[in-house]
């Protein structure tokens, strides 16, 4: 889970990460009152939604007057920013950050993830900051520092003046530069955040370091454990399609394709949107219906699956083992149903009580097709969904 920049500036302060002062507006009005209530002659408006490069979209503006924070403001909020990782669809500014403006020497990169494979924390860091961290490692791959740490015993003092001297910072500085990577590493860990990343720290022309910006995530299953961080979830910056799905308890996640996928386990899943890809479609999803899926779940997970507008075909691929195929028939039929499913069906059934499963579907009379197995699945799916796209099309 993500949360937006002040949210993780707000966290990092406890922790003593020095940030710049900053207030939230909603409106252009409320921004130019934050910006009296901060000193000098500055100031910085920052839309607030989960994603970086939001300087290059306009999303960060410096202004020097109370009518430029006004116009940026204005121009901002409503809008959907669109940045290089957001998608073309792009993320509602509904909130700002208004900041005192800070007067940059360097800019330095300083991140924090979870290695998967490590299964430690690693930080990277480089020198060359300002740019995300995929440029810095195609453009100066020697500057990046990585550091990994033994969570027996934490982010140490001497492993942070390694890194804040590998960075090549000042005898004076170092002090501050410890404090900040110390300080992130503990925030990351007292709250199971998966990333944190602040790009840019600087050093400011005052010899102060900042964290100017921030980015941290959060591992959602471990939320239970931080009611405080849970409460900080912006639904409006997510996938509204996987909004839908995570709160009926559904493991989901949205694509762009027109062929909505039903699938029991990951791996399974997969493969099946491997397999759609081969027999030449895009799927619109991935979604596990997991073991022993009643004939409501997989109602749930049609009407998850429907609520993507985009869809124009479903295929649904079940390898039975601790499922039963006759629950999942007839939470097809119900589906169908209820739903009033009028695009092209696929099922395929293998596995625990498949002839029930089979029988069910064919008694009930609807225009469901049935698959032996997952490649022959995959071509009827996309051929069936082609062929509906022409009719549509002679329709129209
Ligand atoms: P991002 O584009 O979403 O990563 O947003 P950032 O918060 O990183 O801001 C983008 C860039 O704007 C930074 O890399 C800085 O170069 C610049 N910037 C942001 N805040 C300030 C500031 O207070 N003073 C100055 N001089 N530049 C800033
Ligand atoms: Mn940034």
């Amino acid at each position: 889970m993500d949360i937006h920049e002040y949210q993780a500036k707000e966290l990092l302060k406890k922790f003593g990460v020095n940030v710049p002062r900053g207030g939230i507006a909603y409106s252009p009005e409320q921004a130019v009152y934050r910006a009296s209530e901060l000193s000098g002659d500055k100031w910085v408006v920052k839309a607030q939604i989960h994603s970086g490069a939001r300087g290059k979209a306009g999303g960060v503006r410096i202004c020097s007057s109370e009518e430029e924070i006004s116009d940026a403001a204005q121009w901002m909020l409503g809008r959907k920013l669109v940045t290089h990782q957001t998608g073309p669809q792009g993320k509602l500014v509904s909130r700002l950050y208004i900041e005192e403006a800070t007067n940059i020497a360097q800019e330095i990169y300083l991140g924090f993830v979870m290695d998967r494979k490590l299964e430690r924390v690693v930080v990277v860091a480089s020198a060359q900051g300002g740019m995300e961290i995929e440029e810095i490692s195609a453009e100066e791959p020697d500057s990046i520092i990585r550091s990994v740490v033994d969570p027996a015993v934490g982010m140490q003092n001497f492993q942070a003046r390694e890194i804040a001297f590998s960075l090549g910072l000042e005898p004076a500085l170092i002090p501050q530069a410890v404090k900040t990577i110390i300080g992130c590493y503990q925030m990351m860990w007292e709250h199971d955040a998966n990333m944190v990343e602040i790009n840019p720290l600087v050093v400011t022309g005052a010899g102060e370091i900042v964290a100017l910006d921030a980015k941290v995530s959060f591992d959602e299953n471990a939320l239970f454990r931080h009611p405080d961080i849970s409460e900080l979830r912006d639904k409006s910056q997510e996938d509204p399609r996987e909004t839908y799905a995570g709160d009926r308890g559904l493991s989901y996640i949205g694509l762009d394709g027109k062929i909505g996928c039903i699938v029991n386990g990951a791996g399974l899943a997969m493969a099946t949107l491997d397999m759609i890809k081969m027999a030449g479609g895009e799927p619109a999803n991935f979604l596990d219906v997991g073991g022993g899926a009643s004939p409501e779940r997989v109602l749930k997970s049609f009407k998850a699956v429907l609520n993507d507008k985009n869809v124009e075909a479903i295929l649904v691929n079940i390898f039975a083992g601790i499922n039963r195929c006759d629950w999942i028939a007839e939470g097809v039929v119900l589906a169908v149903k209820e739903l009033d499913l009028k695009i092209p069906l696929v099922v395929r059934l293998s596995g625990t009580n498949v002839e029930e499963g089979m029988k069910l579907l064919k008694e009930s009379g609807l225009e469901i097709e049935t698959a032996n197995t997952l490649a022959e699945a995959a071509e009827k799916v996309v051929g069936l969904w082609k062929a509906s796209d022409e009719t549509l099309a002679e329709a129209s």
